[in-house]
């Protein structure tokens, strides 16, 4: 009898048969309060209606038109569509299936733009399993151990993780932008550097957004050395932050590439690059594209999300749930030395788990999530060091479930943490 892989890690128990809103439920109709959003992907809830119902009528219209081969209305709307969203200059998109695909896109087409070769990368970072995508990923050995040869030309700079570096935000711009000018100077010069890729909230690695002045020190940093600054805004884009998209909360930062993929459609796979008309134009012919890359009903899921991220006002609502669920871990980790820090942005939110000697607590931090999922609240863990539990509620999220979430939580860490 066939079975899924054996390594495959599967971080609550659950089997869902159904997913309706902020819950799911398994075969037993048992209810889960989901705080994972299947990795910040289902930002409009579980199976919302106008998804549904575009996705029915799409599949009975046209499931697949293969955009080198054949184009499909459906793009092109939904190309239209994103210029409303997108920052000004931005207006030329390119479209694959997952977070991985498109990060390799954007490495390739920064490659082609600017005739070099290597890529800075940051401390902690995730940008998918892919080789080349691995390759560029810190956030823990996992992503890379045993994989190699590697790409090579990936050189790492530091995250201005200001927590953990024991230093104010301000500091810690400052020595993640000397380390970077060092790396510049040692390890990648400028004229070999394609690209700085970024997550504006450093996702996998521990849920810690770009402090500011961050982005803007890249940016200029980008733009003295004639290097690409690409923006992997795969779990923080779609309203997650707060904002449109996470640079937002750094004024006047635009990216030369900016990478989405997760919240833009509901579920389905389909990721996209954006970049001006001009840089995507020095692609070379040939070199993007996929079978599966921007499918129809993905495509009719995509404009459904986007109608119903605006008519819900949801980047509005990720901004004030996520100040109530924020005061709420901080509450609880007020009487909790094991919490260390809360930390996040809009309803990307995580707390950190430390032993008493100050060390990573990965254990407790599985521990924690374990007890949350027996009572019915699910939840992920992430962090170089897998110590940090994370909240990533669909966007829909209300008051009183962002309080059930609080209250299960709070019991979750008294009964792991005793
Ligand atoms: N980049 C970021 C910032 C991500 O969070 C992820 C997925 N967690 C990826 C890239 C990879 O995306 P995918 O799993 O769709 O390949």
């Amino acid at each position: 009898m066939p079975q899924l892989s054996p390594v495959l890690q599967q971080a609550t128990p659950v089997v869902a048969t159904r997913g309706e809103g902020m819950y799911l439920y398994d075969a037993d109709d048992r209810r889960y309060l989901d705080f994972t959003a299947g990795v910040g992907v289902t930002n409009t809830g579980h199976c919302h209606p106008r998804v549904v119902e575009a996705v029915r009528q799409q599949a009975g219209q046209l499931i697949h038109g293969q955009y080198t081969t054949v184009m499909h209305d459906r793009l092109l709307t939904l190309t239209e569509r994103l210029g409303e969203v997108l920052p000004a200059g931005l207006d030329a998109l390119f479209y694959l299936n997952s977070g991985s695909e498109a990060v390799e896109a954007a490495l390739r087409l920064a490659r082609h733009a600017t005739g070099r070769q290597n890529v800075i990368v940051l401390d902690g970072s995730f940008h998918g399993r892919t080789m080349g995508a691995a390759a560029m990923s810190t956030a823990g050995t996992r992503f890379r151990a045993g994989s190699g040869p590697l790409m090579p030309g990936v050189a790492v700079a530091p995250f201005p993780h200001a927590f953990a570096l024991g230093l104010s935000e301000e500091a810690a711009v400052a020595h993640a932008l000397r380390g970077l000018d060092h790396v510049l100077a040692t390890v990648s010069a400028p004229e070999e550097t394609a690209a700085i890729f970024v997550e504006p909230v450093l996702g996998e690695g521990g849920y810690v957004p770009a402090p500011p002045g961050y982005l803007a020190g890249l940016r200029e940093r980008a733009d003295r050395h004639g290097i690409l600054l690409v923006l992997d805004e795969i779990q923080t884009g779609f309203g997650r932050t707060g904002r449109f998209w996470a640079h937002e909360h750094s004024a006047g930062v635009v990216p030369d590439i900016l990478i989405t993929a997760k919240g833009l459609a509901s579920g389905f796979p389909l990721s996209a690059i954006a970049a001006s008309v001009e840089l995507m134009g020095r692609a070379r012919p040939g070199s993007q594209g996929g079978t599966y890359g921007g499918n129809a009903v993905a495509c009719a899921a995509a404009l459904a999300t986007l109608d119903v991220i605006r008519d819900e006002g949801l980047v509005a609502n990720a901004a004030e749930q996520g100040r109530r669920l924020a005061d709420g871990l901080r509450k609880t980790a007020a009487g909790v030395p094991a919490v260390a820090d809360v930390r996040g942005t809009g309803l990307m939110l995580a707390s950190e788990f430390r032993g008493p000697d100050g060390s990573p607590d990965a254990a407790l931090a599985r521990a924690v999530q374990q007890a949350a999922a027996e009572r019915g609240l699910l939840l992920l863990t992430c962090g170089v060091h897998g110590n940090v539990v994370r909240m990533i509620p669909a966007l829909v999220v209300t008051a009183e479930q962002i309080d059930e979430a609080l209250t299960l939580w709070s019991d979750a860490v008294a009964a792991a943490v005793r």
